[in-house]
């Protein structure tokens, strides 16, 4: 956000701060148990011993933090918002949410509250009908699939790395028939990315004819960061949100997501704003802008230690030259695409 504002792209008349959520707001997909666990939690600074056990929390991935109930609530709040503001139609953009990991009675992989889920059931309960859920963050969408799997009404599409925590979401695996799961290899690019767009997630969103896409944009598949190992630029995530909109579905809700460099994620997420509001993140960056780049640190990584200049005054990554489609990208998208593909693989792997 201080990006964006530095860029001259977000006027105070676009911005709304988010609210925190009430517990009882919370309820709509959490259990009340839990939920009262975090508050506690966050009181205290300090876990009880079935803490962990009941409630995933207080360990190496879910750790107890200062604000552990009302940093998750705020965002949480927002989203409960977004399904609000969107009820007559249009745009709305919280990029501190995207913590699709959270379960409802369990923190999972650093999400203590599920945005998205609730961000999907405020849609519903506003009138919101048929919602397409994209997720490009570099992991599976674990927590999102529990709330939504069966829903005739809600067409889930995920691309992840194959392999990677939490090693849910895989190609088989379409949730009882609402969910499209496309797990890539190591070192995805942007080629394979413009197939992926083109040859499966636009035309299966396209022809779902959703009444609002909810779009979680993780910053963790580009090159440049260090949790997974996909190598996108950030033009890959722009692409996809221009397809998006393109289609012209009535609502439009975006996410953040995972993301741990934080020029990598500053740099991508102030796009997404760009392209929300039909600026280019072509040029290089205001002084304005620059200056908020350089005071970023990133302690604790190699790619902290020497950023390349152009973390500091670009937003748009270079263009990827020479990626190649692989085969096994092409014939997963094929395969995919295939309504009755599914029930195919799992004949020939029981035959197995
Ligand atoms: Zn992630």
């Amino acid at each position: 956000m201080d990006l964006s504002r530095a860029m001259g792209w977000l006027p105070s008349d676009q911005y709304i701060t988010s609210p925190r959520a009430k517990p009882a707001a919370l309820h709509a997909w959490h259990e009340p148990a839990y939920v009262e666990a975090l508050q506690r939690i966050e009181a205290a600074q300090e876990t009880l011993p079935d803490d962990l056990e009941r409630f995933g929390i207080g360990s190496v991935s879910n750790p107890v933090f200062p604000e552990i109930f009302s940093r998750p609530a705020t965002a949480a709040g927002g989203a409960i918002l977004a399904g609000e503001l969107l009820a007559r139609g249009g745009v709305v953009y919280n990029p501190a949410g995207g913590t699709h990991h959270g379960m409802p009675s369990r923190a999972n992989g650093f999400c203590y509250l599920n945005d998205p889920a609730l961000a999907m059931l405020s849609l519903r309960h506003h009138g919101v009908r048929r919602i397409a859920y994209v997720d490009i963050d570099a992991h599976h969408c674990d927590g999102v699939a529990v709330g939504f799997a069966g829903d005739p009404d809600c067409l889930m599409i995920s691309v992840h790395e194959e392999g990677l925590w939490p090693r849910t979401g895989l190609i088989e695996d379409d949730a009882g028939g609402n969910a499209i799961n496309l797990p890539v290899p190591r070192g995805f690019n942007d080629a394979e990315m413009a197939h992926v767009r083109e040859a499966l997630i636009l035309p299966k969103v396209a022809a779902f004819q959703p009444d609002a896409i909810v779009f979680l944009c993780g910053a963790d598949g580009v090159e440049d960061d260090p949790l997974a190992h996909l190598s996108l630029t950030n033009n890959a995530h722009w692409d996809l949100l221009r397809g998006l909109m393109a289609l012209d579905a009535p609502r439009l809700l975006v996410l953040g997501g995972g993301g741990y460099n934080p020029w990598t994620v500053g740099r991508l997420w102030t796009g997404v704003w760009g392209v929300l509001n039909g600026y280019t993140p072509e040029a290089y960056v205001t002084p304005d802008a620059e200056e908020v780049l350089r005071a970023l640190t990133f302690h604790g990584n190699r790619r902290g230690r020497n950023p390349p200049e152009h973390w500091f005054n670009t937003l748009r990554d270079a263009p990827q030259e020479g990626g190649a489609i692989r085969e096994q990208v092409r014939q997963r998208v094929e395969y995919l695409r295939q309504p009755q593909g599914m029930h195919v693989l799992r004949q020939a792997s029981a035959r197995v």
